[in-house]
């Protein structure tokens, strides 16, 4: 049994005995008080009719003892009267014509006066011949207090023990059935919840008795059982909403998975076409200053040979006069893919950095290599054949081109790479365009 950690637990049963036996004590007093003031009352009547039935059995013989002068007879009765229990003292008085009154006492040994006992005090008449009544003295008889104290002390006793005796009886039968209908079942009850587990909630708590009983230990054992089964069937629909919550979360995730390779994949979508000018496809301005960077300090490191090429459409203004801005876009699209043919092999980097303005970033080749595939590109342009009746160069499209080789001992910015071919663009504008200067 599990105990209570602060020491044994105080049993009910024990406490009830003492409630009972507290009162039982109580009940005795008063009983005691009552029945004692009762038996007070008896005594003093029983002794008040000894001492009556005493004086009744004397009142002839000593009447008759006085007129006949008897005096030997006289003070036998009085001896036996005196020796009677309840009586103290018997005093008779003699009373005669013409004499003083004579007095005889006889009391009982260490006999003391008291008010409490009851005495008895009459005349003695003796009727010498019928008709004839005269009085010849009186008796007295006071009772004996010691006796009516013994009587009194033996019933108080009984009455005690009586009193008593019912208490511890009726304390040993309140501690047995309580016991045996509560107790019990109380521990067995504690000992039930103490056991109780999430796992073991469908145990029913079972009483060890008939189950004819129908008392407030029954009305227990049911509120433990149906709490028992709210109890079970919360943890049960508990853990189905865990489990739901779980394949809730697993979807969750499996949703944010899904959702977050989308939005990868639309970001590298975003930063793809972020680095792509969208007219031509190849890479706009941005894109070429990050490889540019790059690739220049690769070049430093490496000291393998970078070369740039920037080329500029010819006339380009007049040609949108003439063919509108969508007849321009279409033209620069058809150059954007000549590029794009031309510069396809790897590291090779042709982007449009301007409206009608490429470059082409070239590494491991040289000025002569540049200039070769800067001539290629314009014959390619020239021989896509654009129809451009407003240019003074040619009939059709053509492209000025400027190169420049990458010098380490003079060059420590990209910018400077940059200038220079731009210098050679200008150049090649100047020389009247549709040719390729550095
Ligand atoms: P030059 O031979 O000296 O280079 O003469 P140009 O007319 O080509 O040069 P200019 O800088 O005077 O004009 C460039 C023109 O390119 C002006 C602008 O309207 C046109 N342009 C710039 N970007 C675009 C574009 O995206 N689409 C179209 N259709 N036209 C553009
Ligand atoms: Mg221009
Ligand atoms: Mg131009």
């Amino acid at each position: 049994m599990n105990r209570d950690p602060r020491g044994s637990p105080a049993s009910l049963a024990g406490r009830l005995v003492l409630a009972t036996l507290g009162f039982c004590a109580a009940f005795t007093l008063l009983t005691v008080a009552v029945r004692t003031a009762s038996a007070w009352r008896d005594q003093r009547n029983t002794i008040a009719a000894e001492l009556s039935q005493t004086e009744q059995v004397l009142r002839r013989t000593l009447s008759r003892a006085i007129w006949e002068m008897d005096r030997e007879s006289l003070e036998a009765h009085l001896a036996s009267a005196a020796k009677v229990a309840s009586v103290g003292r018997v005093t008779l008085e003699i009373r005669r014509p013409g004499r003083q009154p004579e007095q005889l006492l006889v009391r009982s040994e260490a006999w003391q006066p008291s008010t409490l006992v009851p005495t008895l005090d009459r005349e003695l008449v003796y009727e010498p011949y019928a008709g004839a009544r005269e009085v010849v003295g009186r008796i007295g008889l006071d009772g004996d207090e010691r006796v009516m104290w013994a009587r009194l002390r033996g019933e108080v006793g009984s009455i005690v023990l009586t009193q008593v005796l019912q208490s511890l009886l009726l304390a040993t039968l309140v501690m047995w059935l309580f016991n045996r209908s509560v107790t019990v079942h109380v521990r067995h009850v504690a000992q039930h919840l103490a056991q109780l587990s999430p796992e073991n909630l469908s145990t029913r708590l079972e009483l060890v008795r008939p189950a004819t009983h129908h008392d407030e230990l029954s009305l227990l054992a049911r509120g433990v059982n149906q709490l028992q089964r709210s109890l079970s069937d919360y943890l049960a629909r508990q853990r189905e909403d865990e489990r739901e919550l779980a394949a809730h979360r697993d979807r969750l995730a499996e949703l944010v998975q899904q959702r977050t390779e989308a939005l990868q994949a639309a970001n590298a979508q975003l930063e793809a076409q972020s680095r792509c000018d969208p007219l031509t496809g190849l890479p706009n301005r941005r894109h070429f200053d990050e490889v540019k960077e790059a690739e220049f300090r690769r070049t430093q490191r490496s000291g393998q040979p970078l070369s740039l090429l920037l080329c500029d459409v010819d006339h380009f203004k007049h040609y949108n006069d003439s063919y509108g801005h969508a007849g321009g876009d279409d033209c620069l699209r058809r150059v954007g893919q000549v590029l794009q043919t031309c510069f396809s092999r790897a590291g090779e980097l042709p982007a449009r950095i301007g409206g009608e303005e490429f470059a082409v970033l070239l590494p491991g080749t040289d000025a002569e290599g540049a200039m070769a595939a800067a001539e290629r590109l314009r014959q390619a342009v020239t021989a896509v054949a654009i129809v451009h009746e407003a240019s003074n160069v040619a009939a059709h499209l053509t492209l000025s081109i400027g190169v420049a080789q990458f010098d380490p001992s003079t060059m420590d910015r990209f910018d400077t790479l940059f200038q220079q071919a731009d210098q050679a663009l200008y150049l090649a504008k100047r020389r009247g365009r549709n040719q390729v200067a550095r």
